[in-house]
């Protein structure tokens, strides 16, 4: 499990700015170690461990990019048509004869290209008249031709190291004719509610609780960024029952998330427990919606403590737990990447501090985005994420949007 050390999370300032927040985990974190090596099936959203060298070019061979006739660029037709005889007819998978000198090859699109041709007509740029292949005049050499090594050279880097695989990674290590990479292992990951007033869904409920969201959101969040997560469960607002089940955890996991139980009243025990057993800083980051953060270090394991209210949790678990997450799974930090869309909103906002706005984006008839803003603000409301499409990332000097302003908008799905 990952060791840290008690005052890793410790930040001088009052109000953490997100982008401090980001320098601080990425200069704090470092990956967990332990390897494996997975079937190709089992490779999307995993962390590929080393450089990956190409151990064949790609493609592998010189083929045709089209259906058509192969011809030697030196033989091309200069200034008029020119009839050829196609002495040999080449299919995918075929293998080709070398090219009969002042000849074409009829070829189909990916088959080799045969010795002595570095160029293919489409062939609907030609004429057949009887067995007389007719060209004509104006085809540069080496057009509609793949040459070998064109996409990866052999021995190039074709994944780098701490790459987060998708399914056009694992397509290019099957285009190399790997069967499995070396992957990172998953990192795991304790996810536990805290409230007296929660209760898992199904279980009875008295007339003052409320069903545990956060709990599901965030281990589903958590599993599309790649970790294996258990479920702890909800644990009381009791200091005891609290610091026993962290540190127990703490032994078991890479990371220990929590919701609810760390802004400041009476009633929030999780500070004193995560105290009794570790240590703790809370993050009052420049931040809306969001509060404190609490982070923590429980016996050499990092606690993420965020806030109960949902949308809340949902943003900071974007902004700080995914950066935590990223960095203990060894990928490369992933910068959240904000597309420029007109706000059709006014909203006011303080300066110094960076505020999200739930938004959906509507495309107009000009073919232009624009963000329509949920028409609530509270951050208990678990319908304003699930009838939004994203966030508009309102930075720490603006003061506000009027409607036909640029915005950044990022969209969920970047999110995890
Ligand atoms: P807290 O951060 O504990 O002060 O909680 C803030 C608000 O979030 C309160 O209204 C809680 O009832 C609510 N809340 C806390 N935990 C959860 C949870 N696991 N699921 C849904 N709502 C929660
Ligand atoms: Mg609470």
């Amino acid at each position: 499990m990952a060791q840290l050390s008690d005052d890793c999370f410790a930040f001088g300032g009052a109000l953490m700015p997100v982008d401090e927040a980001l320098v601080l985990i990425a200069a704090r974190l470092v990956a967990v170690d332990g390897f494996e090596r997975v079937p190709l099936h089992d490779a999307d959203n995993r962390v590929l461990v080393a450089d990956l060298a190409a151990p064949v070019p790609l493609p592998l061979f010189a083929n045709s990019a089209v259906d058509g006739y192969a011809i030697a660029g030196a033989d091309l037709p200069q200034d008029h048509p020119r009839a050829y005889m196609a002495s040999q007819r080449v299919t995918a998978g075929a293998l080709a004869q070398p090219l009969v000198t002042g000849t074409v090859a009829r070829i189909f699109t990916g088959a080799p290209m045969p010795a002595g041709t570095d160029t293919v007509f489409m062939q609907e740029d030609v004429e057949v008249d009887g067995d007389k292949i007719i060209l004509p005049p104006g085809l540069k050499a080496r057009a509609n031709m793949r040459p070998a090594g064109e996409d990866i050279a052999q021995g190039a880097i074709a994944i780098s190291a701490d790459t987060r695989l998708r399914p056009q990674h694992v397509a290019l290590a099957a285009a190399l004719g790997l069967t499995e990479l070396t992957v990172r292992r998953r990192i795991k990951v304790a996810v536990f509610s805290t409230g007296n007033e929660v209760v898992t869904p199904g279980a009875a409920r008295t007339s003052a609780q409320l069903y545990d969201s956060n709990r599901f959101m965030l281990a589903a969040m958590l599993r599309r960024l790649g970790c294996d997560v258990s479920d702890l469960g909800i644990l009381r607002d009791e200091r005891e029952l609290l610091a026993v089940g962290l540190k127990q955890a703490a032994r078991e996991h890479d990371l220990i998330l929590t919701s609810g139980g760390v802004s400041t009243g009476e009633e929030d025990h999780m500070r004193d427990a995560v105290e009794a057993v570790g240590s703790l800083v809370l993050w009052r980051m420049a931040i809306k919606p969001g509060r404190p953060v609490a982070m923590g270090v429980i016996e050499g394991t990092p606690f993420i403590g965020l806030p109960g209210n949902p949308v809340a949790s949902f943003v900071t678990f974007a902004y700080v737990v995914r950066p935590v997450v990223l960095a203990l799974a060894g990928v490369r930090m992933e910068r959240l990447v904000a597309l420029p869309v007109r706000a059709n909103f006014a909203y006011k906002k303080k300066k110094g501090r960076r505020e999200y706005v739930r938004t959906s984006l509507n495309v107009l008839s000009d073919g232009t985005l624009e963000a329509q803003k949920f028409p609530r603000e509270g951050a208990g409301l678990l319908s304003s994420l699930c009838e939004t499409d994203g966030l508009v990332e309102l930075a720490e000097d603006c003061e506000g949007v009027s409607p036909g302003d640029n915005v950044a908008f990022i969209a969920y799905p970047n999110l995890f």
